[in-house]
């Protein structure tokens, strides 16, 4: 039976082994998945013991995706766009490092959600390690981008560094006042119960919000939507779903179905 198991600091909320659980199920594949909570100094003696172990991959998760990227022995192209690694795949003596976050979310726009992503405009608000890992999807999809943040220049730095993909604009969170079809949060305030400080008025009659935060109640920029009149508002758990499937399909070479696994986590 193949071993799976995901990394973290902490990992016991990690929903990552129901998920592989349930997607298995689907194709009848017996595996091993569990949850190794692994501090940053010891990563690599970590990384040693799942090898010695036989793991054939691992998912990383919160905060070790930055360290997992400057430490594996190949990095796959997504994985070098987003600057961090959160799938892990053993493969004879090599350590090969992917990204799926960002085809993760693509899945959940495109497939569960139903929107064609061409010619989207729209916003990302924050301009973190998430947002980072987004970008060159949402561009490959055709969006036309809008990144703002709190701190300017990290917006700027990430428009920059993405220019050749597509399109793709920042400008300052006080000075971002039109409407978009896709407004997506990747800022962490929502973990925070902080709310953003971003005018109303880009809110139009069809916006969609997206939140890449995951929780059981509505999150803070969830709530806020829904007090401007937004009619579709989702969180990331689709994308969370979507990013193990997209793992899933690296470790087993099939694409699992992912709506039944979003619908039974609900
Ligand atoms: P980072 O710490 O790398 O970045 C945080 C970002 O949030 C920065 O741009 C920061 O701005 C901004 N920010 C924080 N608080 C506020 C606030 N009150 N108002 C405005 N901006 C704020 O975090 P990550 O990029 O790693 O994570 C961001 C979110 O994405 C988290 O909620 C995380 O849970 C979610 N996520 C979800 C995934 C999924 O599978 N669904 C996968 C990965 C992440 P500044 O630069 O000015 O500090």
């Amino acid at each position: 039976m193949k071993k799976f198991t995901v990394i973290g600091n902490p990992i016991e909320h990690s929903l990552s082994p129901t998920i592989h659980a349930l997607f298995a199920k689907q194709f009848s594949i017996e595996l091993e998945y569990t949850k190794t909570l692994v501090l940053e100094e010891s990563f690599n003696a970590a990384i040693e013991k799942l090898k010695q172990n036989s793991i054939t991959g691992a998912n990383v998760t919160v905060p070790l995706k930055e360290l997992a990227f400057s430490q594996v022995d190949i990095l796959t192209e997504r994985a070098q766009l987003a600057g961090a690694v959160n799938t892990l795949h053993f493969v004879d003596n090599n350590l090969i490092g992917d990204n799926t976050d960002g085809v993760g979310l693509i899945s959940d726009l495109v497939e569960n959600i139903n929107i064609n992503l061409e010619n989207k405009n729209t916003l990302i608000i924050g301009a973190g390690g998430a947002a980072r890992g987004i970008i060159a999807p949402l561009l490959d999809a055709k969006c036309n981008i809008t990144i703002c943040n709190r701190t300017m220049s990290k917006a700027t730095n990430l428009a920059e560094k993405f220019k050749k993909h597509g399109s793709i604009t920042a400008i300052p969170l006080n000075e971002v006042t039109k409407e978009y079809d896709l407004i997506i949060n990747a800022t962490s305030a929502s973990l925070k119960k902080e709310t953003i400080n971003i005018n109303d008025s880009i809110i139009g009659e069809s916006t969609i919000c997206y939140d890449l935060m995951y929780s059981q109640k509505p999150t803070t920029f969830m709530e806020w939507a829904t007090e401007n009149n937004v009619k579709q508002v989702y969180d990331g758990l689709g994308m969370l779903v979507g990013q193990a499937a997209h793992s899933f399909k690296l470790w087993h070479g099939k694409a699992p179905n992912q709506l039944p696994v979003i619908r039974e986590l609900r």
